[in-house]
């Protein structure tokens, strides 16, 4: 069995993945591979991959099986990912978990953490969400980098995300019950699926999910 620490995130957009795998990643010098970094990078970027996908990610609908596989492959064969990686929104449907399985083998996840939140929470946290163009750093409205625009981290400039909008929210949501949610009783069936409140703060979330990691004899 692979001794790499390989841990996916699962949760509705706006549950904290981003935040908490970066977290972990922090902790425990994993690779984060973002599906969705990737894409909005290959899309700022103006590559012919972000010409494909810019208007699926703008509907709020999943990119093909196929691109987003072939994507995490690539990423998890990269140095920083030796030690093990975070999976923060893939995969995304059953299809994707399967091929994740073979690309890290048998015993190659060590464990799923579902951020659990409510649809009327998540509304909220993405109408007030703001991030930097640059550097990914997620904003609350009324913090001093998204009143000015410009991102206290880097100098980026802080905006809406084009996928923040009502519409795709809605869509997103729908898309996260037809598709995403069927992947807990995936992980259930493998005993691999943990499940943390994403309606507590920041650290306490962290905390709830180094518990786990520890209650499994991860760390
Ligand atoms: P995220 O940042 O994870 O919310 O992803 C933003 C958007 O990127 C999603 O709404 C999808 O359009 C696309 N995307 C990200 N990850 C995946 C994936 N694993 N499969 C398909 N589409 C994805």
């Amino acid at each position: 069995m692979s001794s790499q620490l390989n841990l996916v995130v699962l949760g509705k957009q706006g549950a904290g993945k981003g935040t908490q795998s970066d977290l972990l990643c922090q902790r425990y010098e994993l690779a984060h591979v973002s599906t969705g970094d990737i894409l909005r990078a290959a899309i700022a970027q103006d590559t012919p991959l972000g010409r494909e996908v810019k208007s699926i990610l703008d509907a709020g609908e999943l990119v093909s099986d196929d691109v987003v596989n072939s994507l995490v492959e690539v990423r998890l064969r990269e140095p920083d990912a030796a030690r093990g990686a975070v999976l923060d929104g893939f995969p995304r449907n059953t299809e994707q978990a399967e091929a994740l399985e073979r690309i890290v083998g048998v015993g190659g996840i060590k464990l799923c953490i579902y951020i659990d939140l409510a649809n009327e929470i998540v509304i909220e946290r993405l109408s007030s969400r703001r991030v930097c163009q640059v550097c990914g750093t997620v904003y609350k409205l009324t913090d001093a980098s998204a009143v000015s625009g410009t991102c206290e981290k880097c100098g980026g400039t802080v905006v809406q995300r084009s996928d923040d909008t009502p519409e795709a929210i809605a869509k997103r949501l729908e898309t996260f019950e037809r598709e995403t949610r069927p992947l807990l009783s995936f992980y259930e069936s493998r005993d691999l699926l943990v499940t943390v409140d994403g309606d507590q703060a920041v650290d306490t979330v962290a905390r709830d999910i180094d518990a786990q990691l520890l209650e499994r004899g991860l760390l």
